[in-house]
């Protein structure tokens, strides 16, 4: 059965106490979801452990970066071992903000790929084209999005087997603008035509979420799209109802 799969992202938002609120109140509704949809959460770091002790057993915690080296002199740094070791399962890498404010660029985040499969943690890889491409047509995203995907040629298969991708137009990040349910499958399924021809069958298993201004109101168009098995969720993952009713929306 194909997967369904909703992540949020709380991106640089909520105090401790407000996040451990969110994950109470998270933990509350979470039995609306239907059995087999797979939940991740993923908070600031400075989160995580209590995040982890106030969520039901049944939402899996994410992280939303990590560091691409494994220890040492790097002020600042979240190694993924830390990350491990406070329970983290997933980790967020090549989200656009990341790749615009602090330079995720092709060699670190193959470098962040590799640290977060040398401890057995799971990736979320972000791809998404500019809006300046997409303007230029559906050919052209693509061409962005299929660019992006390179650097996943040299993972082995542990890491391919728990890969999720997630193709997020930058231009519907945090805007309100979201792709056409047609455009979110034709990039999604794009994606695993490409894994499945560079990669092998194993690419070809690899769940593709859309995510971008991803609603409650929109969800449900937008995951009936063959090819898509959910959404990573920005805005809305802030507010529980609308985050488990958009769980509720396969
Ligand atoms: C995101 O940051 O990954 C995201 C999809 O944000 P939003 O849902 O707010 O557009």
């Amino acid at each position: 059965m194909d997967r369904r799969i909703v992540a949020g992202n709380w991106k640089m938002n909520t105090t401790l106490r407000e996040g451990v609120v969110l994950a109470e109140q998270l933990s509350q509704l979470v039995n609306r979801i239907p059995a087999g949809v797979e939940v991740i959460v993923a908070p600031p770091f400075t989160h995580l452990t209590e995040v982890r002790r106030a969520l039901n057993p049944r939402i899996m915690l994410g992280a939303q970066d990590c560091s691409s080296r494994a220890q040492g002199a790097f002020t600042g740094d979240v190694s993924a071992e830390m990350l491990k070791d406070c329970g983290v399962e997933w980790v967020i890498l090549g989200h656009s903000e990341r790749r615009q404010y602090h330079g995720d660029d092709t060699p670190t985040l193959r470098e962040k790929l590799g640290r977060v499969a040398s401890v057995g943690l799971k990736p979320i890889f972000c791809v998404g084209e500019p809006e300046n491409i997409r303007a230029q047509g559906q050919q052209n995203a693509w061409d962005w999005v299929a660019g992006q995907l390179k650097l996943l040629r040299g993972l082995g298969d542990s890491v391919l087997r728990e890969l999720i991708v997630a193709y997020e137009p930058i231009w519907a990040i945090g805007t309100g603008k979201t792709a056409t349910p047609e455009d979110a499958g034709w990039m999604c399924l794009r994606i695993t035509r490409w894994l499945t021809s560079e990669i092998g069958e194993i690419g070809g298993m690899v769940p593709v979420l859309y995510g971008g201004s991803c609603n409650a109101a929109n969800a449900k168009e937008i995951f009936s799209q063959p090819g898509v098995s959910g959404g990573l969720i920005g805005g809305a993952s802030l507010k529980p109802e609308e985050f488990v009713s958009i769980a509720c929306s396969f």
